[in-house]
């Protein structure tokens, strides 16, 4: 992998709520009414008025992904994203693809230059860490190498077991 690209890679261990960067994306569910995880994190941490947007929005499908303001956040925007629900089938990782991929492309048609990623599905939708990491990685490196108005890509993971887990696959894939 080319180093000016993998550059602009981070990975990061702590809370996706507390970043600065024009925005964070929500690993949310189809109704967008906010739930557990990071989904609950984030409407705590962004106040009412994430939830009264969301509403407006009306939902979102698996695979797709929505923008809206980031309100009490200090990112400027929420990209709240579908996730499948692991199931050991070839679409599950379709699936996964395109919420990295239809995440960044809203990134990019809003003119964004940061922005950073949980773990999606790898909670309480079980995705298995190791597969979605190499999923998430090689997207955003396609995806920057055709979109240089993307300055920095962030994968930000709660536990340092999934760190441990980014960490590995950077190590495998940098040139050294
Ligand atoms: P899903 O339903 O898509 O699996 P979850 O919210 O259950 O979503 O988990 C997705 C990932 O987000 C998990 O790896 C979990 O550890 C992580 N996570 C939970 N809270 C936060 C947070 N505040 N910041 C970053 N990651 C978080």
């Amino acid at each position: 992998m080319d180093k000016d690209i993998l550059g602009k890679i981070e990975i990061q261990q702590g809370d996706i709520t507390q970043l600065d960067v024009d925005a964070i994306v929500n690993a949310a569910n189809t109704k967008l009414l906010g739930g557990g995880g990071v989904d609950g994190a984030i409407h705590r941490a962004a106040g009412s008025k994430l939830l009264e947007e969301c509403r407006a929005v009306g939902g979102c499908p698996t695979g797709e992904a929505r923008i809206t303001k980031g309100y009490n956040l200090r990112a400027r925007h929420v990209i709240h994203t579908v996730g499948p629900v692991y199931s050991g089938k070839p679409k599950d990782s379709q699936l996964l693809t395109n919420c990295y991929l239809n995440s960044l492309k809203l990134a990019v048609d809003n003119n964004l230059a940061t922005i950073a990623f949980p773990a999606i599905s790898c909670g309480v939708y079980g995705y298995p860490i190791e597969d979605a990491c190499k999923i998430a990685v090689d997207m955003s490196y396609e995806f920057l190498k055709r979109n240089p108005s993307l300055k920095k890509i962030i994968f930000v993971q709660f536990s340092p077991k999934d760190y441990a887990v980014y960490e590995a696959y950077f190590k495998s894939t940098s040139p050294s």
